[in-house]
């Protein structure tokens, strides 16, 4: 029988009634056999992840304080769900477990994870799945990395032994078995794990959106769901400031060419958005999606003739990296060079990188420039079609929108436009006015 892995994101099981309709989802499919499982995030706008609510427990035990009261508001956020559920599950024993491991400042990350270790029992129960720790099966090397060989060999071996299972998601163990968790949002990461372990067909991925949205609906209104994405389309919005997903969730489903259908708990019948492997056989409209963010900064070096000048910009990136910061982006022309850094970043060393790199290349001038906001402009289908980049110029210069930056990355994969912080919202609608409109 094929496998479908599905992972379940803290809104979608926040609640009884939310639990009542992911079990709804999960049994409508029998290839739905391994389901991976977040914390119970917010019921509503003013309330608290419960993930958030163990590391708040976690500072104020370590700084000794009292820890009656959230610890007590964390139980009842189970016992409500398992009590309105109607399921036989005593959880006395390991929320005294937990209890002493705060008192007794045991690892942050361990008290993390009992969010989706609880939460993941619960559910396991309530579907009548087998429950896997995965403490027992994900596992870490001692630097810290994520080791994907053994972790691969050994969830495999388990998932072999049971057809139907629930594994909480975000975290593993060291080599000496303490836990550690992956960082925030990392139950992404797991349920692409399981999926290539399990050899799954599909990675469903549900969350409380239909999909990836073509644009930050902060900025664009009720920006269309970008039906087909690669994974290479995806990193390039991620990095971006793009979320829904996990940043790393990608690489190993990669690995096995999973695709992965982002879904939404409230919608089921919305298709979502699939991100896949690069292909040709997906007709690509020209641009995928926008995304942006604001916080850069420029340092331009100009010198006449700094083309012919061998080693000129190894040694301007090596000034920078001497100073411990790294660049962006790297745009060059014949007599000018930019680098384009965070400003948070810069900001620490500004005067020091400024005079090493004079030292390093002598420049005619050097001047940093801030409020510079990037935008990318990301499609499969820019490859193909001619006069891409030649549409978002115009589309920004009638917007009245001064481009201080352009950067192409070499696959034409993207075009990466750069604004004044003030121009941003007004350039992202022109770009997608232009495209998708
Ligand atoms: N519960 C963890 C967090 O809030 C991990 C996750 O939900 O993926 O970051």
């Amino acid at each position: 029988m094929s496998v479908k892995v599905l992972k379940f994101g803290g809104s979608s099981l926040a609640d009884a009634e939310n639990f009542r309709r992911v079990a709804d989802i999960v049994r409508a499919e029998p290839e739905r056999r391994y389901v991976v499982a977040s914390a119970p995030g917010k019921r509503n706008g003013t309330d608290t992840k419960v993930t958030d609510m163990l590391y708040t427990c976690y500072e104020l035990a370590s700084e000794e304080k009292d820890i009656t009261e959230i610890f007590q508001c964390i139980k009842d956020r189970y016992n409500e769900i398992i009590a309105e559920l109607g399921i036989e599950l005593d959880l006395s024993e390991v929320f005294e477990k937990i209890r002493l491991a705060f008192l007794n400042h045991s690892g942050r990350d361990y008290v993390a994870s009992r969010g989706e270790y609880l939460n993941a029992m619960i559910l396991a129960k309530y579907l009548d799945y087998h429950f896997i720790d995965a403490r027992k099966v994900i596992f870490f090397a001692e630097d810290g990395v994520f080791d994907a060989e053994k972790t691969n060999n050994v969830l495999r071996g388990y998932l072999a032994k049971y057809e139907r299972a629930v594994i909480p998601g975000f975290y593993g163990s060291m080599p000496n078995g303490t836990i550690k968790t992956f960082s925030r949002g990392g139950s992404d990461i797991t349920g692409s794990i399981v999926a290539r372990a399990a050899s799954a067909t599909l990675y469903e991925n549900w969350t409380d959106v239909s999909g990836f949205l073509m644009a930050d609906p902060r900025c664009i209104d009720n920006p269309k769901v970008i039906d087909v994405i690669t994974y290479k389309e995806l990193r390039e919005l991620s990095y971006m400031g793009a979320t829904v997903l996990h940043e790393d969730a990608i690489f190993p489903v990669r690995h096995s060419k999973i695709p992965i259908n982002i879904k939404n708990t409230h919608k089921p019948e919305d298709k979502g958005t699939f991100i896949v492997p690069d292909t040709d056989d997906i007709p690509a409209t020209v641009i995928t999606g926008i995304a942006g963010k604001s916080g850069f900064s420029t340092i331009t070096i100009e010198k006449d003739m700094m083309n012919s000048e061998l080693g000129f910009g190894r040694r301007v990136l090596e000034a920078i990296e001497e100073n411990g910061l790294s660049y962006e982006h790297f745009p060059s022309g014949i007599d000018t060079m930019s680098v384009v850094m965070s400003t948070k970043e810069l900001v620490k060393k500004r005067g020091d990188i400024t005079a090493a790199i004079c030292k390093a290349v002598n420049p005619e001038n050097i001047f940093i420039e801030d409020n510079l906001a990037l935008i990318a402009v990301v499609g499969r289908g820019m490859v193909k079609a001619k006069g891409t980049a030649a549409r978002v110029f115009s589309a920004l210069a009638s917007a009245n929108v001064n481009i201080r930056m352009i950067d192409q990355g070499s696959s034409e994969l993207n075009i990466i436009v750069g604004v004044d912080e003030n121009d941003y919202i007004t350039a992202l609608a022109a770009i997608y006015d232009e495209f998708v409109k």
